[in-house]
């Protein structure tokens, strides 16, 4: 009953990135339905009924933090609370002015265009949106060379919803075309406890408070890896027969997938060790790390290390990463 976890990041069983299964069934549709972030959740309700009582498009939503914790359901539930159509496109497929010309020029009035990656835009392209954001204006050029010329077409009123795991990579212009601001920050145990009680109940399986809540502290703050692990529970407990996903089963998948009680994979405990072997705990540069663990920084950056922060188990200083006692610690090591 072995699960192989091959050992890179992107094919980790805990990479945020790796697409889901059964995404549509469990992904809430509704605030109400979207646990946990209630302050968040608050505001964008006065946000959405005023852009509503006042039949006008909501202002634009930057929404911010680690893949996995939400931010393409929480525009999902954001068209559909306000009644819009959803249209949603990715920074990286975006590669010419046309591309975005040709989605802008087809949005209906007061849809929800969601654009996910926002940090990766091109700048001649993220250009286009400065005006389509602040004026609902296309400025484009037509045609090349001594023939062309710009035009300036006009767009509906829509709501742009960018998503970005880095806003520091952000440039100031577009942030500041953004009248709302969301940050979704990693899920307490108990909020993701609650998660898996809900998806459990779509997926027709039985898991008691206790088992959630041993799942949820597994789950690295991130409600697509604690579907994913209750996913894989639902297997080990079919293997035997069964759809109730006892205390034993769960132990059973975390110990198969080589995940420990603080969430932590191999390549966590690869990471932290490589610190502490070959760089007697840091201060280590990223792309010296990077070179290390046969990794690309930035997957480094945006998927090992926000966690193992939240953690305390390493620091980021301006002369490099460093890992703390606690990371010690958890290694079963001394510092
Ligand atoms: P992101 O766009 O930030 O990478 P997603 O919006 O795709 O993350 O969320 C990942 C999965 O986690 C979704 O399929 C959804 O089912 C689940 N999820 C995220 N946030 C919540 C939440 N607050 N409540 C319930 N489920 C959630």
């Amino acid at each position: 009953m072995g699960v192989d976890v091959e050992n890179t990041i992107q094919n980790r069983f805990v990479n945020p990135n790796l697409p889901d299964e059964l995404v549509a069934s469990i992904r809430p549709r509704s605030l109400n339905d979207f646990i946990g972030h209630e302050s968040l959740k608050q505001n964008l309700a006065v946000f959405i009924s005023a852009a509503r009582g006042r039949n006008e498009a909501m202002d634009h939503v930057l929404l911010y933090g680690p893949p996995g914790l939400g931010k393409t359901t929480l525009a999902h539930i954001v068209a559909n609370e306000l009644g819009a159509n959803f249209r949603a496109t990715s920074a990286p497929m975006l590669t010419k002015q046309g591309d975005l010309a040709a989605i802008l020029t087809s949005l209906e009035p007061m849809d929800v265009l969601f654009i996910d990656e926002i940090h990766r835009l091109p700048t001649a392209i993220e250009e286009v949106l400065y005006s389509a954001m602040e004026d609902f204006k296309l400025d484009i050029m037509i045609g090349e060379g001594p023939s062309a010329k710009s035009v300036r077409i006009d767009l509906p009123p829509f709501t742009l919803i960018g998503a970005t795991t880095r806003t520091g990579l952000l440039s100031n212009p577009l942030r500041d075309r953004f009248g709302i601001d969301l940050r979704l920050s990693f899920y307490s145990p108990a909020d993701l406890a609650k998660i898996i009680v809900r998806s459990a109940n779509i997926l027709d399986a039985t898991i008691e408070p206790d088992g959630a809540l041993m799942l949820a502290k597994s789950s690295r703050g991130t409600p697509r890896i604690a579907n994913r692990l209750l996913k894989r529970a639902r297997d080990f407990a079919a293997a035997t027969g069964q759809k109730n996903i006892t205390i034993e089963t769960i132990k059973t998948t975390l110990f198969q997938l080589h995940i420990d009680q603080d969430g932590l994979d191999q390549i966590d405990r690869e990471y932290l060790n490589t610190i502490i072997k070959h760089y007697a705990g840091g201060p280590v540069g990223i792309d010296n790390l990077a070179a290390a663990l046969s990794e690309p920084a930035d997957t480094i950056e945006d998927v090992i290390e926000p966690y193992l922060m939240q953690m305390g188990f390493v620091q980021r200083t301006p002369r490099g990463r460093i890992v703390t006692e606690s990371g010690y610690k958890h290694l079963g090591l001394e510092k």
